[in-house]
C-alpha cells in the first residue's frame, strides 16, 4: 500500500493539471477587440488577435488574455504594410515609415550590386523588415566605371553603351546577386539611356531564368511601356513597372490599358503608385541631362531638397553641378487620384529621407492613402486599399521568397506583423518643406510579434529581420 501523504500529493497534483487545462492559455501579446481586416479571406470583424513569439496563434471571437493587452476598440487592425519600393533603408527612414504603417520596407528598383553585403549592412536587427534586389543600374555603374556616388549613374554608367562582354559581366554580377538571395532584381532603363532595350532584354532573361520578378522604372512613355512588356514577354519574366503614376504621367489611362491587356493574355505584369503629384531624383541623373533646352518656366517646377529652394535656369545648373536629390513638381491632383483609383495600383512609397529632408511620401503614402483617398474623398474602399498594401505585395514576392507567405495576412500561423491605426483620424502631416513629420492616427505598430510603435512612439525594440530568397551556391559557368 502507498503512503497516504503519496496518495494527496498525487490527488493534488491531478487537481493542479486540471485547473492548467481549463485555464485559457496566456499570449505574449493580445490585440483585443479591434476590427480585423484579412484581405486574402475577406474577414472583416471586431476579433481578437493572440500573439506567442514572432507569430499570429489565433483570431479570436471570444476575450483572450495575454502578458500584454492592447484595446483596439474603434480601431482597425490590418496586416503590417509591404513597401516594395522604398530607397531609405537606414534606421532614420525606418523610423518614419514604421509610424506610417509599414513593417516591411524592400528596395527593388536600384537594388544594390551587392547582395550578400547589403544584408550584412541590416544584420542585428532593424526597426522593420527588410530586403533588395539585385540591380542592373548598380551592376552596369560597376562594369562601365561610372563616376557617381549616388544611387544613379551620373555619367557613363548612364549614357554610355556596353560591349558584348560588358554585358556578360553585368549578367555575371545579377546571377551572382540571385545566388546570394536578391528578392527581386532591380532596372531603371530611364536612368541609363545609354542600354538599349536589347540589353534591357538580355538581362531580363537572367531574372526570368532565376524567377524573379523585373522592377523597372521604364522610359519612354507609352511607346516604352509597350516595348518593355514586350521584351519581358519575350524574355520570360514577370514585370513589375514601379510608380505607374509617374512613369505614365498624363498617359495614365493607355498605361492602365496596355497594363491590363498583357495581365489578359497571360502575362504576369503588375504596377504601383505613391499618392502625391510631386517625384524626387537625384539632380545629376541622366533624367536632366537636356536641361540646357528647357523653357525657363520649367526650371519653377523643381524644388532642391536641401533646402526646399525652387530652382531657376540660373541655380539649376549649379545645383546639378553640386548634386543632391530635387523634387519635381508637375502632376495634377486628379492624376495622382487616377492612379491610386485603379485597383491594379499596389501602394509604394519610393521614399527616401536623411537629415530630415526628403520627398513627403516617405512618411506618409500608407496614412495618405487611407485618410484622403479612402475617408475623406471615397476613392477606394478600405479593404481594397489594404489589399494593395499587404496581401498584393506579398504575392509579388513569394513565389521567389517562401517566407513572404506569412506575411500581408492576419490568420493563425502567419508572421505577427500588424498595423493598428484609427480609420476616423489617420492622416499624413508631411510635407514637401517639411518631409519628416509622422503620420498620425497610426498607434501600434507590431513587428515579429513586437511592439515598434507603442502610443505613438518609437519603441527601442529592432525585431525587423531579412527577408531574403533561399541562398544557392552560384551556377558553374557554361563553358
Ligand atoms: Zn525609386
Amino acid at each position: 500500500m502507498r503512503h497516504p501523504n503519496a496518495l494527496i500529493a498525487a490527488a493534488a497534483a491531478l487537481m493542479l493539471a486540471g485547473c492548467a487545462r481549463q485555464t485559457a492559455p496566456t499570449y505574449d501579446l493580445v490585440i483585443a477587440n479591434g476590427r480585423v481586416i484579412d484581405p486574402e479571406s475577406g474577414l472583416d470583424a471586431v476579433r481578437s488577435v493572440g500573439i506567442r513569439g514572432g507569430t499570429i496563434e489565433v483570431v479570436s471571437a471570444t476575450p483572450l488574455a495575454g502578458a500584454r493587452v492592447i484595446d483596439a476598440a474603434r480601431h482597425v487592425v490590418a496586416p503590417g504594410f509591404i513597401d516594395l519600393h522604398e530607397h531609405g533603408q537606414q534606421e532614420e527612414s525606418y523610423r518614419m515609415m514604421v509610424r506610417d504603417g509599414v513593417t516591411s520596407a524592400f528596395e527593388l528598383e536600384v537594388g544594390t550590386g551587392d547582395v550578400a553585403g547589403w544584408y550584412k549592412a541590416h544584420e542585428g536587427g532593424q526597426i522593420v523588415n527588410y530586403g533588395v534586389s539585385i540591380g542592373h543600374i548598380p551592376a552596369r555603374m560597376k562594369v562601365l566605371g561610372d563616376p557617381g556616388h549616388g544611387l544613379l549613374p551620373a555619367g557613363i554608367g548612364g549614357s554610355g553603351s556596353a560591349t558584348d562582354a560588358q554585358m556578360a559581366a553585368m549578367e555575371a554580377i545579377l546571377r551572382e546577386g540571385l545566388a546570394q538571395g536578391a528578392v527581386a532584381m532591380g532596372f531603371g532603363s530611364a536612368y541609363t539611356p545609354g542600354a538599349p532595350m536589347s540589353e534591357i532584354e538580355r538581362m531580363f532573361r537572367v531574372a526570368g531564368a532565376g524567377g524573379v520578378s523585373a522592377h523597372i522604372h521604364m522610359r519612354g512613355g507609352l511607346a516604352g511601356l509597350r516595348e518593355t512588356i514586350a521584351a519581358a514577354r519575350s524574355a520570360g519574366t514577370s514585370l513589375h513597372i514601379v510608380h505607374v503614376n509617374s512613369s505614365a504621367g498624363t498617359e495614365l489611362e493607355a498605361f492602365l490599358t496596355a497594363i491590363t491587356a498583357a495581365r489578359d493574355a497571360g502575362q504576369d505584369v503588375t504596377t504601383e503608385a505613391y499618392p502625391y503629384g510631386a517625384g524626387m531624383t537625384e539632380i545629376q541623373s541622366a533624367l536632366f541631362d537636356d536641361w540646357a533646352t528647357w523653357p525657363d518656366e520649367r526650371f519653377g517646377l523643381h524644388q532642391l531638397v536641401s533646402t526646399g529652394e525652387r530652382l531657376t535656369r540660373a541655380t539649376f545648373g549649379k545645383a546639378r553641378a553640386a548634386g543632391g536629390t530635387v523634387i519635381i513638381h508637375g502632376r495634377s491632383e486628379d492624376q495622382t487620384r487616377a492612379a491610386i483609383a485603379s485597383p491594379l495600383s499596389m501602394i509604394a512609397s519610393d521614399g527616401f529621407i536623411e537629415h530630415g529632408r526628403g520627398h513627403p511620401r516617405t512618411s506618409g503614402t500608407f496614412a495618405k492613402v487611407l485618410g484622403k483617398y479612402v475617408r475623406d474623398e471615397s476613392v477606394i474602399t478600405l479593404i481594397d486599399a489594404l489589399r494593395r498594401m499587404t496581401l498584393e505585395p506579398a504575392r509579388r514576392l513569394e513565389r521567389r521568397v517562401p517566407a513572404m507567405r506569412a506575411k500581408g495576412r492576419i490568420r493563425g500561423g502567419a508572421d505577427a506583423d500588424l498595423t493598428i491605426f484609427d480609420p476616423a483620424t489617420v492622416i499624413d502631416r508631411a510635407t514637401y518643406e517639411d518631409a519628416g513629420i509622422p503620420s498620425a492616427g497610426i498607434p501600434y505598430v507590431v513587428v515579429g510579434g513586437q511592439l515598434v510603435v507603442d502610443g505613438g512612439q518609437v519603441t527601442a525594440a529592432r525585431p525587423g529581420r531579412a527577408v531574403r530568397a533561399p541562398i544557392r551556391p552560384a551556377a558553374a559557368p557554361v563553358s
